[in-house]
């Protein structure tokens, strides 16, 4: 049998954009490779949640990856709060003498909070594609082509391997994002957003005696100056997975490494001024910690896509993770290009540069949009945005407007839309 498509893709990186790509293609039979820098798929022991969007992203991929979603994910634990995304709280409150931290406003959605353990989702998600066409242990170094217009990668181990195009999905440092801008442009590197993170998972039995099980069992944030706590269940309702922002003057001291280590004592000086309750809470972390610097693309790329080579997910766009939106970006980037790759009117090399235009078209103002909106509603959280302080209604409002842009679009639409460009762009009635 004759293959459906006359070129090959190769993916570079393994996370949720590489991998979710990966199985798109594969299911819809698109010759695809996945070179990966890593002895095996790994991700972090932290949580990660997605909205709608990207709930919706997960099954235009590939219904496996919903399945993978449902199977892992956990919602916030009390019916009542089903819909809720999260209750936002006044950091400096305490509970009463009922055990009860008061709620200053709550932000809702359709599908409400869906967290989950990175590392257990990513198990669930390897299942559905073939480890023959897997490479480990290729770290990309750079891309020339062959006098036969094939794209060579060179990988730091003195291999090479040909294909027709290259998706990077290799992070924010991507190699393959230098390659397109060039590795003097700005935004060949990332940039510090002045915030790092510490992030820990506890149990939830001491999360609830911490707290009041109202807080600990369902997603919330405490917002403090400078500072701010977002916690939602994981693992079931077993495990509270928690992360405390801070925002700093000072620079990171090594843009090469995103994150060190650090001392719980150290974050319990820097949240000392926090009500007792959430204080009790900081104290259940472990004490050793990693501390994160967050960084993202803020200074954005000029394009994803060069010829047959573009980038996607957080390649393309890393943000801050104010949001909560980042990886589901990346899943909505997976569904465009399946979505693309797959139509009947691709059939050769000679359509993807078509399609990485139209890909780079209908994608790259809504993702460099969130990475700008994710500094604005992180600022909101810490009740330091311009013109907004630490007012309450302010605040609410700005995170109501900004996560209906994120949460209220329909990704088959967007697909389908993006079908259309592409099939105008093929015809030569688009430039
Ligand atoms: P990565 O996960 O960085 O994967 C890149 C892969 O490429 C890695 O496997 C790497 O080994 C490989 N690689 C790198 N360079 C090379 C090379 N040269 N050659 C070969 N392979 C290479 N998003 C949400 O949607 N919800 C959340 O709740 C959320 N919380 C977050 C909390 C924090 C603190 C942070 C920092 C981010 C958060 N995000 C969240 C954002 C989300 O984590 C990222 O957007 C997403 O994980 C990025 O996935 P990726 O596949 O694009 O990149």
């Amino acid at each position: 049998m004759s293959p459906v498509k006359d070129f090959d893709i190769a993916i570079v990186g393994g996370g949720i954009a590489g991998l979710t790509l990966a199985i798109a293609l594969n299911s819809r039979s698109i010759p695809v490779t996945l070179y990966e820098q890593a002895a095996s798929f790994g991700e972090i022991g932290a949580g990660v949640s997605f909205s709608p969007n990207a709930v919706q992203a997960m099954k235009v991929c590939h219904q496996g990856i919903y399945e993978a979603f449902e199977t892992v994910c956990t919602r916030n634990l009390w019916p009542s709060k089903e819909k809720v995304w999260f209750d936002y709280v006044d950091a400096y409150s305490d509970v009463t003498s009922d055990g009860v931290l008061a709620t200053a406003f709550t932000i809702s959605n359709s599908l409400g909070q869906n967290g989950l353990h990175r590392a257990h989702f990513l198990d669930e998600a390897v299942k559905l594609f073939p480890k023959q066409l897997v490479r480990f242990g290729k770290r990309l170094q750079n891309i020339t082509e062959d006098g036969n217009g094939r794209l060579v990668m060179h990988f730091d181990d003195g291999t090479v391997a040909e294909t027709d195009a290259i998706i990077g999905c290799d992070g924010i440092k991507s190699r393959v994002r230098q390659a397109i801008v060039g590795p003097g442009h700005p935004s060949a590197r990332p940039v510090y957003t002045h915030k790092y993170a510490y992030r820990g998972l506890i149990p939830m039995e001491d999360a609830c005696a911490a707290v009041g099980e109202e807080r600990a069992q369902n997603a919330c944030m405490y917002m403090g100056h400078d500072k701010h706590i977002l916690t939602f269940p994981v693992n079931h309702g077993k495990t509270l997975n928690l992360v405390a922002f801070r925002t700093t003057s000072e620079d990171w001291p090594d843009a090469q490494r995103l994150t060190r280590s650090g001392e719980l004592d150290e974050l319990l000086h820097e949240f000392e001024d926090y009500g007792p309750a959430v204080i009790k809470l900081l104290k259940l972390l472990d004490p050793k910690l990693n501390v994160w610097a967050i960084f993202d693309l803020g200074y954005p790329a000029p394009t994803f896509y060069k010829g047959r080579i573009c980038i996607s997910g957080d390649a393309a766009h890393a943000t801050s993770p104010h949001h909560g939106a980042g990886a589901g970006f990346c899943i909505e980037d997976s569904a465009m290009l399946a979505e693309l790759l797959a139509d009947e009117q691709v059939k050769s090399r000679h359509e993807l540069e078509a399609v990485f235009a139209t890909y780079d078209a209908e994608r790259r103002s809504r993702a460099q949009w969130l990475v700008e909106s994710s500094r604005w509603i992180g600022d909101c959280y810490e009740l330091r945005a311009e013109g907004i302080g630490n007012d309450f209604t302010k605040i609410e409002a700005e995170i109501k407007k900004r996560n209906g842009i994120i949460a209220d679009i329909n990704i088959e639409e967007m697909c389908a839309r993006a079908k259309d460009e592409l099939r105008k762009r093929l015809s030569g009635s688009c430039e």
